[in-house]
């Protein structure tokens, strides 16, 4: 991988990170549990029950992207970075600026 690759996906990490504290933000207030004494009917009740569960799955599935990428920052000037955890081969630039927190090539993941 080349330093220019690196810094371009360098700025995809720093881009994602900060859509992704914005989205995390966003879901933590729909996120929130409903209040008891809420004066919605029982239908609305429950499908916001049902919507608040789904923002907390993503809130869930957002905290750990972030962790990965904030940890592929950190790896990104290391000689590691971009080589596949399994076979120690090249990643790709092509897929490490689409998803710039893998650690395994395609082969790898799918076999994973
Ligand atoms: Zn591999």
């Amino acid at each position: 991988m080349t330093q220019k690759e690196k810094d371009t996906i360098k700025e995809t990490i720093l881009q994602a990170i900060t859509d992704l504290e914005l989205q995390i933000e966003t879901l933590e207030e729909k996120a929130k549990p409903i209040a008891p004494d809420c004066s919605l009917g029982r239908l609305t009740r429950m499908e916001a029950m049902a919507e608040q569960e789904v923002s907390q799955k993503i809130l869930d599935e957002s905290h750990i992207r972030l962790t990965r990428l904030k940890n592929a920052l950190l790896r990104i000037d290391k000689p590691m970075f971009g080589i596949c955890i399994e076979c120690e081969e090249e990643i790709g630039a092509g897929r490490m600026s689409i998803r710039p927190e893998s650690v395994r090539c395609v082969a790898c993941a799918d076999n994973h």
